[in-house]
C-alpha cells in the first residue's frame, strides 16, 4: 500500500548511497524491524531505514520528506506507546548505531543512538566508571536520555539529561549539529528532556563518574504488610543520603503464581561500611519474606528487574508524581492493587531527592525537580484477550489515585492518550520549547514523539 507512495528513483538514489539496510514490506527482516518492546503496537512503516551512520540519517530523513511521508525514530524503540514506530512512513532505525568510546582520562562516552543501557553500562564500567541510565537494561539510551531519564543514580549524579553534554544531532534539514553548551546553548537546553522534537541523535556525549562496585538488591515482604511497609518507607527515606535510592511497590512474585507481594529495591553508591549501616533499618524492618540484597557490579544492579519486562509483553502505563506519599495514597494504592487483573502489573513508586532535586526546574527542559515520589501503574499482560480489562484497570486506578497527583508527569512514561500530558511533563519549560522547535524544526517534521507544536 504505502510503498507506492515512494518515487522509485528517489528510491534508488537511496539505495544508491546508503551504507545500512533499507527494508520495504514483503523484505526478510522487515517484520522483525517493525516490532518494539510494546507487544501493542503493531504498525507498517512504508519503508525501514536501518542506519549504520550520520550520514544514513540524513539521506533517510531526505527521502522522508522529498516523498512526504511521516518520520518516526528508533532508539532502543521503549517508547510505550509505540513512538518509534510509523504507520505508512519512514522509520529511522537507529538499533544497528550502537558504537560506543569511552574516554577515561575526560571521563566521557559518546555513544550512538541505537545504544541500550545494558551495551553502554558495559563499556563504562570496563573503565570503573558509569552514568544514569535506566531501571531496565534493553531500553534505548537516546530515548531515555532525551526524555529526561530516572534511574538509580539520579539521587548522586542527576538524571540521564543532566550528564547529557552533547549531541551529533541530525535536524529537519539534513544539517548534522555537534550540539552543546557552548555551540547551542538553547538547542542544548531543549534536548535535555524535550524528547526527540529537534532532530535525531545520531550519537550522544554523556559525563561519567567513577563508580563500579554499588549494594543493591530487593526485600519482599507479605502483601497483608503493604500498609505498614509503605509508612516505614515514607519515614525511612525521609532524610536518606545521596548514596542511596529506595523505591517501593505493591508487585507480584517473579514465579507466575500470582502472588501478591510488596516490596523495595534498594541501591547503594557508597563504601560497603556505609551501604550497612544505611541499609541495616531496611533489612531489619518487619518479617520479610525474603532479602536479597548485597555488592555487585553497577551493570548487573540495571539487571535485576529486565525479568518483568519482557520484551513483546502487552503494556499500557500511566503515572504521576505525588503530593507526597501520604497514608490516604498508601490505602488508595493497596485498594487498586486487590483487584489488579494481570499478575505481571505493580504499583510502583519511584524516589526523587538528592542531586536530581538540586538543580533548578527550568535550568533544562525538565522541570520536575522536588523531593518526592513519581507513581508507575506499568501494566503488562500476556494475552490480547485481556487487553480491555487490563486499560481499564490502569485508568480506573489511575483516576482513583489522582486526587493524590501533583499535576507533574514523567514524560517518557506518557502513552498517547492523555489530556494536558504535554504540557504537565515540561510545566514552566513549555513556552521556551516551542521557541526553539520553531527555529530547529518549524514544519514539526519529528512529530512522532511527545510533541510541541511549533
Ligand atoms: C520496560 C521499560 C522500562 C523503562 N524504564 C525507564 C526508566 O527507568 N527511566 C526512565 O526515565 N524511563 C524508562 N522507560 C521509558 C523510556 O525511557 C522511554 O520509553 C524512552 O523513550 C525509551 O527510549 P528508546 O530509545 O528505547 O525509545 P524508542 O521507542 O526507540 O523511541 C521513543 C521516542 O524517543 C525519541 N528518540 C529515540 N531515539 C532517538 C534519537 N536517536 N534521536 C532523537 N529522538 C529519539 C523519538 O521521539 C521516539 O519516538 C522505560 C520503558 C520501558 C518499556
Amino acid at each position: 500500500m504505502a510503498i507506492a507512495t515512494i518515487d522509485s528513483a528517489l528510491l534508488e538514489a537511496l539505495d544508491a548511497e546508503f551504507s545500512g539496510t533499507v527494508l520495504l514490506p514483503g523484505d526478510d527482516g522487515y517484520d522483525e524491524a517493525r516490532q518494539v518492546h510494546n507487544g501493542l503496537v503493531d504498525r507498517r512503516p512504508a519503508l525501514i531505514a536501518r542506519c549504520l551512520g550520520t550520514a544514513d540519517i540524513a539521506e533517510a530523513i531526505g527521502l522522508a520528506r522529498a516523498s512526504g511521508l511521516e518520520v518516526s525514530i528508533r532508539g532502543g524503540g521503549h517508547n510505550v506507546a509505540g513512538r518509534a514506530v510509523t504507520d505508512g512512513g519512514v522509520m529511522i532505525d537507529l538499533s544497528p548505531m550502537k558504537g560506543i568510546h569511552v574516554d577515561p582520562d575526560a571521563r566521557t562516552a559518546r555513544a550512538q543512538g541505537g545504544a541500550t543501557w545494558k551495551e553502554l553500562n558495559r563499556e563504562t564500567h570496563a573503565h570503573g566508571l558509569a552514568v544514569t541510565g535506566g531501571a531496565i537494561s534493553s531500553t534505548g539510551i537516546a530515548g531515555f536520555t532525551l526524555g529526561g531519564g530516572l534511574g538509580w543514580l539520579m539521587a548522586k549524579h542527576g538524571l540521564g539529561a543532566d550528564n547529557l553534554i552533547g549531541v551529533e544531532l541530525v535536524t529537519a534539514g539534513g544539517e548534522t549539529l555537534n550540539v552543546s553548551d557552548a555551540t547551542h546553548p538553547d538547542l542544548m537546553w531543549a534536548l535535555r528532556g524535550g524528547g526527540g522534537n529537534f532532530g535525531v541523535a545520531a550519537s550522544l556525549l554523556y559525563r561519567l563518574h567513577p563508580l563500579s562496585m554499588v549494594t543493591g538488591g530487593l526485600i519482599a515482604h507479605p502483601f497483608e504488610a503493604a500498609g505498614e511497609m509503605l509508612r516505614f518507607y515514607r519515614d525511612a527515606v525521609a532524610d536518606c543520603p545521596d548514596d542511596l535510592t529506595v523505591f517501593a511497590a505493591v508487585v507480584h512474585a517473579p514465579d507466575g503464581s500470582g502472588l501478591k507481594l510488596s516490596a523495595m529495591v534498594v541501591f547503594h553508591t557508597g563504601d560497603p561500611a556505609d551501604a550497612e549501616r544505611d541499609l541495616a533499618p531496611f533489612r531489619a524492618w518487619g518479617s520479610p519474606l525474603m532479602v536479597e540484597v548485597g555488592p555487585m557490579p553497577y551493570p548487573v544492579m540495571n539487571t535485576l528487574l529486565d525479568a518483568a519486562y519482557p520484551k513483546g509483553a502487552l503494556n499500557y502505563w500511566l503515572s504521576s508524581f505525588t503530593t507526597g506519599l501520604s497514608d490516604e495514597l498508601i490505602d488508595a494504592m493497596i485498594e487498586r492493587f486487590t483487584v489488579v487483573p494481570s499478575p505481571m502489573t505493580a504499583i510502583l513508586l519511584e524516589h526523587f531527592h538528592g542531586a536530581v532535586t538540586r538543580i533548578a526546574p527550568t535550568d533544562t527542559a525538565i522541570p520536575h525537580r522536588e523531593f518526592g515520589w513519581n507513581l508507575l501503574l506499568p501494566s503488562e499482560w500476556l494475552d490480547p484477550a485481556d487487553t480491555e480489562a487490563n486499560i481499564a484497570w490502569t485508568k480506573d486506578s489511575f483516576a482513583a489515585l489522582s486526587e493524590h497527583f501533583s499535576g507533574g508527569r514523567w514524560l517518557n512514561y506518557l502513552g498517547d492518550d492523555q489530556d494536558n500530558a504535554i504540557q504537565a511533563a515540561y510545566g514552566p519549560n513549555y513556552d521556551r520549547l516551542v521557541e526553539v522547535k520553531r527555529r530547529y524544526d518549524p514544519e514539526n517534521v519529528f512529530h512522532l514523539n511527545h510533541n510541541i507544536v511549533p
